[in-house]
């Protein structure tokens, strides 16, 4: 059986040499005394724990995996759409994690982390061989009821941000006064449970500014949301007579839909968007899927240490793990990431595993750039459960009816969160 010194051994004399030319990588082998931490995924899971591990466990290699050199931020991206903020406002990059922290960024896309051999395999064939690996992929989309691969260019989910995110304003900039701008909203479980009510509430506020006479409507595929009582609060306090919210009970559910056309049939009609913003249901982003790590839609993980529960040395982190009853966020992969590197780090030392430090989520949504409300909880998390700790006090919601005041800071707040996201992973 080929074992993984000997397995080095092969690799060294096929790639080598190309990928030191491409990464700075000096030697592809990994040395029986050396570590070697690989990273796929440059997002809020993936990004912070490169970073932190490097911080726990100085002398290991840290080499991240990133198919883009450009990172987009889902969060703020309902700003840009809104027009207040242009894209460049959520665009960060990998120099500072590259030069000051002396990580190695690989811009490839990965094919497989492959759990029998412990090697990253790129789409380009090259092999990396890996002491542990992480998996940060973020999410997929199912595509069904019509809404296929391409169908992003006539109805953007602008759920993954970049490209989308810019689209999705375009239409939106675009489109008549008295135009019909309609969300299909997705089943849980879902990325950032607030995000689609945050955008309607940014898109009203654009549009009641620029374009008075339109309407929004919301077709939902469940009965209730995240934030709703506070979100509703401020829809009729903000927008009333814009926004038109449809549960999936009561004329939500989407039938089919014809994306080049923006009409969306549900049980009882057509509508006929002028702007379709189709978020389909989701699943973890694929790599998860061709890395074996997914059981049905999902990454199962031992919750105290992030490791797969079904291949050994990977961990997987973010919207892709199952960690409910954390949010699929920004915030909760930041803070899963690092108590995956803080195990890893133990684990590479021959320390043992710790009982993890309290994980966190808060999420901040603005209805209006002076109208913040959000939503924060602190979760214990056991090897096979994570449990929310709200019953000792932990956590909670914005007042509801609260004052002016209170929500103008929050709204502060929430660009307060994310400068200090933002620094926390990439500076
Ligand atoms: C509209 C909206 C608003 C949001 N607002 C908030 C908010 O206010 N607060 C908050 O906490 N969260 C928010 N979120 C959620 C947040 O964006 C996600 O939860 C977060 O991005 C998840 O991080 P991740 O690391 O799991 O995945 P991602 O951030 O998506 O990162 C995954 C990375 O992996 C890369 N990748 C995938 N496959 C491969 C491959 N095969 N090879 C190489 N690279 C690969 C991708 O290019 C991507 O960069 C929002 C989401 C949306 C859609």
């Amino acid at each position: 059986m080929i074992n993984r010194r000997s397995f080095n051994k092969i690799l060294l004399g096929t790639t080598a040499l190309s990928l030191a030319a491409c990464t700075g990588i000096t030697e592809v082998s990994l040395p029986a005394n050396k570590k070697r931490v690989v990273i796929v995924g440059g997002g809020f899971g993936g990004a912070t724990a490169a970073k932190y591990i490097k911080r726990f466990s100085p002398d290991t290699e840290i080499i991240l995996i990133e198919q883009n050199k450009e990172y987009f931020t889902c969060p703020f991206s309902n700003t840009v759409i809104a027009g207040m903020n242009k894209i460049d406002y959520i665009k960060h990059d990998y120099k500072t994690l590259e030069k000051k922290y002396n990580i190695i960024v690989m811009h490839e896309k990965v094919k497989k982390v492959d759990g029998a051999t412990n090697t990253v395999i790129l789409e380009n064939g090259k092999v990396i061989p890996y002491t542990k690996a992480i998996v940060a992929p973020g999410i997929d989309f199912k595509y069904e009821k019509g809404y296929v691969e391409g169908s992003e260019k006539y109805a953007p989910h602008a759920y993954k941000a970049g490209e989308q995110t810019v689209l999705l304003t375009e239409q939106l900039h675009s489109m008549k006064d008295g135009g019909t701008f309609v969300m299909v909203a997705p089943q849980n479980p879902f990325r950032c449970p607030p995000g689609p009510y945050e955008r309607i509430s940014l898109v009203a506020h654009y549009l009641k500014e620029n374009k008075p006479n339109s309407k929004i409507i919301i077709l939902d595929q469940k009965n209730k949301f995240s934030k709703q009582g506070l979100f509703q609060e401020g829809w009729d306090k903000l927008y009333k007579d814009i926004i038109e919210w449809r549960s999936v009970e009561f004329g939500g559910k989407v039938v089919s839909v014809d994306p080049k056309n923006r009409v969306v049939k549900t049980e009882d009609e057509e509508v006929k968007a002028d702007v379709l913003n189709y978020i389909p249901d989701q699943k973890a982003g694929k790599l998860a899927f061709d890395s074996g790590l997914t059981q049905g839609d999902w990454c199962p993980v031992n919750t105290k240490t992030f490791e797969s529960k079904l291949v050994k040395d990977i961990y997987v982190i973010g919207d892709a793990a199952v960690a409910s009853p954390m949010p699929k966020s920004g915030f909760s992969a930041n803070s899963q990431a690092k108590i995956a590197a803080l195990q890893i780090s133990r684990i590479l030392a021959n320390q043992p595993v710790v009982n993890p430090p309290k994980l966190a989520n808060t999420c901040y949504s603005l209805v209006s750039p002076t109208y913040g409300i959000s939503i924060a909880a602190v979760y214990e998390a056991q090897e096979d459960k994570i449990t929310d700790l709200k019953d000792l006090g932990a956590g909670g919601l914005s007042p509801a009816y609260a004052d002016e005041g209170i929500r103008m800071q929050e709204a502060e707040y929430a660009v307060g969160w994310y400068k200090n996201q933002m620094s926390d992973i990439f500076k």
